[in-house]
């Protein structure tokens, strides 16, 4: 690892799974990273031994596999690490800029309730003998960081300057009365082992920053550069999450998204290209990608836009490809059907679909007759009064069809329309549910082309059954 290239790292903690917020900052990274020739590093934050859990880290590191979003060597883990973090605590009580704080949870609650919002500074002057008294009398403590008076400013790549004036950071914890070390602290210990340039992560963080940063320099270390990215938000205004119903990222591959339709719909949460395109592919997106060109007012996440992109996503996808994923969640799809019979179905269904699954379901009257029919979807009844009567009619203009062929049934469908004064509209719409048993999907003369003309006939007939007159 140098020094002079761009190193990044999204570092979760594990205690739940990646949400989108998450995923667009390990995007957001991993993307700065690819554009500049540099690396992107992964660090599970667990130190919090109570609330992490193996089996998300595992679920983060799936989601980020599922999304592309390949990590370089070495995973770091910082429950690992503990001893690395003491090792800097010796040194900075050494030099009196970490100092044990004695105050117990009341203390410090008593303190709140006489109006201290911040720490205050009770055990910052203790005496040498006053510190060996305590620890004498066994009183557990934390350490704090000793914040000098004055003020730190940095550039945020997003937000600007920021100069914040010390008075409002106080002598904040660096490790708990149980040992464990915080977060502030390890990830500064940790961003400067790993030798990461640019700490790119969510506008939440923002207040932390000058903590870091003074850390940096009691430490000895030097500052990476900053960049925040904005919320994503609701439709509401208010921080995305569970509430709005924003699912994780499990679930979006769980209903057969395109991993590249998620990445590149949560690029534009913050992002644009600079220009009006909206339709990018991995390649596309990190040669376009910069920090320049990230927002500083939150995201709304917008599912219909999702839905869109995705959509775009799957009308440009490699048929061969299409197939594959299809057949990665459902092994069984199209079997016993010729491979040209599938190719010319997802030809046709893709131009619809915004996931595999909605595929998947768009699907299924291809290979089998309906099962049920949706009469409940016309909710303005039939177009037509006779309907049982008409589809009869149509049934006899198809039988006569020799050549079975798109263009031949829709030239016979629309003889039959204007001999009758009909919209083709009345035709089509019965026709579509009798084979189907929906009422929307692709042109109509196309889906009983590829049924063939037996499989069309016979459905017809079971349909007459069944339709409402
Ligand atoms: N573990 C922190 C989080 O999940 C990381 C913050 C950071 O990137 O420094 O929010």
């Amino acid at each position: 690892m140098s020094h002079s290239s761009v190193s990044v790292r999204f570092a979760p903690s594990p205690t739940g799974e990646l949400h989108l917020g998450g995923a667009r900052t390990a995007l957001f990274n991993w993307l700065f990273a690819k554009n500049q020739g540099g690396q992107f590093f992964l660090r599970i934050e667990d130190t919090d031994l109570v609330r992490s859990k193996d089996e998300y880290t595992d679920q983060i590191l799936a989601a980020l596999k599922w999304l592309g979003l390949k990590w370089d060597e070495p995973l770091v883990y910082q429950s690992k690490r503990f001893d690395d973090y003491k090792v800097h605590i010796t040194n900075l009580l050494g030099t009196g800029q970490v100092y044990r704080c004695f105050c117990s949870k009341d203390d410090l609650q008593s303190a709140r309730d006489e109006g201290h919002y911040q720490y205050p500074g009770t055990c910052r002057n203790l005496t040498d003998e006053g510190v060996k008294q305590r620890l004498n009398q066994g009183i557990g403590f934390t350490y704090r960081i000793r914040i000098p008076d004055g003020e730190t400013h940095y550039e945020d790549l997003i937000y600007g300057p920021i100069t914040v004036n010390h008075g409002e950071v106080d002598d904040f914890i660096v490790v708990r009365s149980d040992g464990s070390p915080t977060y502030n602290f390890t990830a500064v210990i940790d961003d400067h082992d790993m030798n990461i340039t640019h700490v790119i992560r969510g506008e939440d963080h923002i207040s932390n920053t000058p903590k870091q940063i003074l850390l940096y320099q009691a430490l000895g270390f030097d500052v990476p550069t900053f960049a925040h990215l904005p919320m994503i938000l609701g439709h509401d205004k208010k921080r995305l999450s569970k509430r709005h119903g924003a699912p994780g990222v499990q679930s979006f591959q769980d209903e057969g998204y395109l991993p590249e339709s998620l990445n590149n719909y949560l690029a534009l949460l913050g992002w644009n290209p600079g220009t009006e395109e909206e339709i990018l592919s991995m390649d596309e997106l990190v040669q376009k990608f910069n920090l320049v060109q990230v927002q500083k007012k939150g995201a709304v996440w917008d599912e219909k836009k999702l839905h869109w992109v995705s959509g775009q996503h799957m009308m440009q996808a490699n048929t061969d490809f299409i197939l594959e994923s299809i057949r990665r969640i459902n092994p069984n799809w199209g079997k016993g059907s010729d491979i040209s019979y599938l190719i010319s179905i997802i030809e046709m269904l893709k131009q619809r679909a915004k996931s595999l699954t909605e595929f998947i379901a768009q699907s299924h009257y291809f290979f089998h007759a309906p099962e049920s029919y949706d009469t409940a979807g016309l909710k303005r009844g039939w177009p037509d009064k006779n309907v049982n009567n008409r589809v009869e009619d149509i049934q006899s203009v198809l039988n006569e069809i020799s050549i079975w062929r798109k263009e031949n049934i829709e030239k016979a469908l629309k003889v039959y329309a204007a001999a009758h004064e009909l919209g083709m509209g009345k035709i089509i719409m019965p026709i579509r549910l009798a084979v189907s048993g929906g009422l929307t999907g692709p042109n109509v003369f196309e889906i009983l082309d590829h049924l063939g003309k037996e499989d069309t006939i016979n459905r017809i007939e079971t349909a007459l059954n069944v339709l409402p007159s």
